[in-house]
């Protein structure tokens, strides 16, 4: 028991380090980068979802800088031509003639005093500019933004001058923009905004819109679109007023998938791809895990290998070897004792040549010089031969063996000796692994299309985790008192290359503490 169990200490102890150090220096490292990069995934959307934000702002606001631009180049000629052209009434008619057919969208200009209580508003009519004097319309419209004119003044003294939107709900359809000239007289110029942006701001926002973006300018009061890039409704991700126009707003939204859907999009392949990488290394890691703890678990069974052949052989010829120092000095002295003497001295050479052969057999099929000879023969010949070489010994080591034929011969095409072989090696397991229970039964059968041999036991059984693995070379079983029998842990990798070599399947059926059966199956059709 003691050595079983310090076995199975010094077997999984390299491969503990070696987990523990795949554990510290990969899948640690592996968990904690995806959590890392899962959480610095999302904060990088955020960013990049603010960056688009802002992108979209920058852009509304250019259209408006553009906007404001055009009206203070309006305010800048009328201001000239106020100035400039004082000299002849004709001058200053013509100057303003030309100012209006340049800018059609412009409908009348006008100047007030300081007292807002004078107005002179030339207003465009056909051909001809129409002078009116202290217009009501304007005047209602200057009267109801006294207090914001009247900051435009401020500004004016402090040197800057502001042009400004005036609400100019009662002369609908229009907007009216102001500036103060100097400390007496106020300018304005009254458009219809509708004509302003179709025909001033559409060009830019086109050339800004481009491939990419989706532009509209709707009247938020009324909720209609004045001029929209795309047809139909949009999603706007991003709105704002238009400074020159109080009523408008300019909305813009990504052409095709929205940032929302590009930002979830990303996220999502990003993390689908992190998490497949990651759980790509995990596999990849435990793939190498398992191929590394097989091959230190080989190395430690080839070693245990050794150390159990060792003492196979080392048993036998001692006795030997004492048995025949005992002869050869004449000690035996009855003729009685020196018949037991050559009997062990027999029997242990036959148990020498039986593991050499074993080991010699294994070496062979495992190059591939094992030659099977197939041959039509008697399963059941073959194996009542086994069976009556087997009886006597059996029985007088008090054993309850038996053979139980199917009636009738099973003949197919097979190797006699390779079969013989195999079932001799499950009979010395089921003597080596029998329990005080000692009973052997063989029985012979056919099952569908094919024959097979049992050989079953009533000894210590085999666990189902070990069930896996007692057919591979080397591999014995480690713990409980099955250790205590030697063996080459060979017998079971041998029986299994000479049934593969015949396209037939072994069955185990086995439970600790109750026995184990063992079934060869040899295909019939295929090997006739
Ligand atoms: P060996 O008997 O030389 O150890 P085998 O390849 O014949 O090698 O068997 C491998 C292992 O399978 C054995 O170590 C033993 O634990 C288990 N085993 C084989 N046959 C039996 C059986 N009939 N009953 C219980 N255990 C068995």
């Amino acid at each position: 028991m003691l050595q079983a169990a310090s076995k199975v200490v010094t077997m999984s102890k390299p491969i503990k380090k070696i987990g523990l150090f795949l554990l510290l220096i990969i899948v640690l490292p592996i968990i904690f980068l995806t959590y890392r990069e899962f959480s610095s995934l999302n904060e990088d959307e955020q960013i990049l979802e603010k960056i688009y934000k802002n992108q979209l702002d920058v852009i509304i606001f250019s259209v408006n800088q553009y906007s404001e631009d055009v009206v203070r180049s309006w305010s800048f000629r009328f201001q000239s031509i106020i100035e400039n052209s004082p000299s002849t009434k004709t001058n200053f008619n013509k100057n303003l003639n030309s100012f209006f057919e340049e800018n059609t969208v412009i409908q009348s200009m006008f100047i007030s005093d300081s007292s807002l209580t004078i107005n002179k508003t030339f207003i465009k009519s056909a051909n001809k500019i129409a002078l009116e004097k202290n217009n009501w319309e304007i005047k209602q419209v200057l009267d109801n933004n006294k207090k914001l004119i009247s900051r435009l003044y401020k500004y004016k003294s402090s040197g800057f001058t502001k042009l400004e939107p005036l609400n100019s709900m009662n002369i609908k359809g229009t907007q009216v923009l102001v500036f103060v000239l100097d400390d007496r007289r106020l300018c304005g110029l009254v458009f219809d905004p509708q004509d302003f942006v179709n025909d001033i701001l559409s060009a830019k926002i086109q050339s800004v819109a481009r491939e990419e973006l989706a532009i509209a300018v709707f009247d938020s009061v009324k909720n209609v679109n004045v001029y929209s890039t795309e047809r139909g409704e949009l999603d706007f991700q991003q709105s704002k007023h238009l400074w020159l126009l109080p009523d408008y707003s300019l909305g813009i939204a990504l052409r095709g998938a929205s940032i929302d859907t590009l930002v979830r999009d990303r996220t999502y392949t990003n993390m689908v791809l992190i998490a497949g990488l990651a759980v790509l290394m995990m596999v990849v890691t435990l793939y190498g895990y398992r191929n590394i703890r097989k091959e230190v678990e080989l190395a430690q069974i080839k070693s245990d290998f050794v150390s159990n052949v060792s003492h196979e052989l080392r048993t036998p010829l001692a006795l030997i070897s004492m048995f025949a120092e005992t002869l050869a000095m004449g000690r035996a002295k009855t003729e009685e004792k020196q018949s037991e003497y050559y009997n062990i001295i027999q029997q242990e050479t036959e148990r020498l040549s039986k593991i050499v052969n074993k080991i010699l057999s294994f070496s062979k099929i495992e190059s591939g010089k094992w030659k099977y000879h197939f041959v039509k023969a008697d399963l059941n010949s073959v194996i009542e031969k086994i069976y009556c070489n087997y009886k006597f010994h059996l029985q007088n080591n008090g054993f309850e063996f038996r053979f139980e034929p199917i009636n009738g011969p099973l003949e197919s095409s097979f190797d006699p000796e390779a079969v013989s072989e195999a079932v001799i090696n499950l009979i010395d397991n089921a003597v080596k692994y029998c329990s005080e229970k000692k009973k052997i039964v063989i029985k012979t059968g056919k099952q569908q299309e094919n024959l097979f041999v049992d050989v079953e036991d009533s000894g210590v059984g085999i666990s189902r985790e070990d069930q896996q693995k007692i057919f591979d070379k080397f591999y014995r079983v480690t713990t409980g008192n099955v250790h205590n029998t030697k063996g080459t842990g060979l017998g079971l990798a041998l029986v299994k290359h000479i049934v593969d070599a015949h396209k037939g399947k072994i069955e185990l059926t086995s439970q600790p503490g109750k026995g184990s059966i063992f079934r060869l199956i040899f295909p019939i059709e295929k090997t006739n």
